[in-house]
């Protein structure tokens, strides 16, 4: 984390900075292991138009473009595909299979200091609102999986009626049989799908308030926008989103001239919106767990985001635990196991051979020394997350007390290794 970061951290540490907004994307959640529907492999990728239920126009439609599933102009002549499609997502959600990740826990720990002006979430999870973040706060502007509607008429549905006409009226296509290596045994749903019906409207037209493709987006986007910027914001946030999809993505362009804006982000992403023309934007490369868990540090806030790690996904369980052990074993001041992370990405950078945002800035003041104990600092960092997130895939789903017993069992390696001079 380089000066102007800490600068900014100590900011909103003292309250110089109030009004937080922020907007994120699928990066957020990556930690909590929901599947990701866009990317190369991802369920678009997977698609097979074959097992859904629909005729063979729509089928050929599916075939040349797999998004149609999540058009409205589908989903109008059937709500087959999309409800087969998601599935999985609308039941994993129902029994909460997915826990929210630090960067959520972080949202709550602003909000709860009063600091959150608004969360602009694009993710459809629902994980923001498992904390205590009150729902105005949150704004989807790609809709939820948490709610329920008709996509026809716009009456509200029965959350609990809905999921249990998902387990019973719509197939499973992806239906493998009961999973002998996982032990898993899957639901195999109906042999076919029958719809589910609207009370209002008595049309085929429910599904989770989610905005299809060719559909407007909230109302309530619109106008939280309005009540927001740019008096109302004095940090934006942006977090794990490629700024690729608009209205959401326009955001960095409302704030303030003078409004600070931080990435957290894999890469160095907006540029084509003006992201990193001024000397008040910043950059912390890495995941989002890595960069709000770094600020968090920062501001003082550990023992806060402590308080909600037995509710957090695995991943972000052994995150945090595997960040503690480095600050309490490095004996530093608190702080420098951000800077070993910065460094550590730096170098990591540097050994893909991106070196794209080098040149200007001077945010990267760090002498040779300092470095080569940096990284092999943030090595001992690396290697305990390794093996301590190795435990926690391990216990995915088992009790949080087992979590922490394996988390306490993997410290005691990494301190046992340590003193036989391994590392
Ligand atoms: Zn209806």
């Amino acid at each position: 984390m380089d000066g102007s970061l800490r600068a900014l951290a100590q900011k909103i540490k003292s309250g110089g900075i109030s009004k937080i907004a922020i907007l994120t994307g699928a990066g957020i959640s990556g930690a909590s292991g929901i599947p990701d529907f866009r990317s190369p492999g991802g369920l678009y990728d997977s698609l097979r138009p074959d097992l859904l239920s629909c005729n063979e126009e729509q089928r050929a439609f599916l075939r040349r473009d797999p998004t149609g599933v999540v058009m409205f102009k589908i989903f109008e002549q059937t709500q087959f595909p999309y409800l087969e499609v998601r599935r999985p997502f609308i039941l994993g959600t129902c029994a909460k299979k997915w826990r929210y990740t630090i960067s959520h826990a972080f949202f709550d720990i602003l909000s709860r200091k009063n600091l959150l002006a608004r969360l602009y979430d694009q993710n459809i999870d629902g994980l923001s609102n498992q904390l205590s973040i009150p729902s105005e706060k949150i704004v989807n502007p790609h809709g939820s999986l948490a709610n329920i509607a008709c996509e026809l008429c716009g009456a509200d549905y029965p959350r609990d009626e809905f999921h249990e006409r998902v387990k019973t009226q719509i197939r499973n296509i992806y239906y493998t049989g009961p999973s002998a290596q996982s032990g898993e045994v899957d639901d195999a749903g109906p042999a076919e799908s029958t719809n589910i019906v609207c009370k209002a409207c008595a049309r085929p037209g429910i599904k989770p308030k989610t905005v299809m493709f060719g559909r407007p987006l909230p109302a309530a986007f619109f106008e939280a926008v309005e009540v927001d910027f740019p008096d109302n914001v004095d940090l934006l946030i942006i977090a794990g989103t490629s700024l690729q999809v608009h209205p959401a993505a326009s955001l960095v362009m409302q704030v303030d001239r003078s409004c600070p804006r931080l990435l957290i982000n894999r890469d160095r992403v907006g540029e084509d919106l003006g992201m990193f023309s001024r000397d008040t934007d910043h950059f912390l490369s890495g995941t989002c767990d890595d960069g709000f868990l770094a600020l968090c540090a920062e501001a003082g806030w550990l023992d806060e985001l402590q308080a909600l790690a037995s509710g957090m996904c695995a991943n972000s369980q052994a995150t945090l635990a595997a960040f503690l052990h480095a600050r309490a074993a490095g004996g530093d001041s608190a702080g420098n196991a951000t800077v070993f992370q910065a460094a550590a990405a730096t170098a990591a950078a540097a050994a893909e051979g991106g070196g794209g945002e080098g040149g200007g800035g001077g945010d990267q003041v760090v002498d040779d020394r300092f470095m080569s104990q940096a990284l092999d600092k943030s090595r001992t960092y690396q290697q305990g997350a390794e093996i301590e997130r190795a435990k926690a895939r391990a216990v995915v789903g088992e009790k949080n007390s087992e979590m922490s017993r394996m988390i306490e069992e993997a410290k005691a390696e990494i301190l046992s290794e340590e003193q036989n001079g391994k590392r």
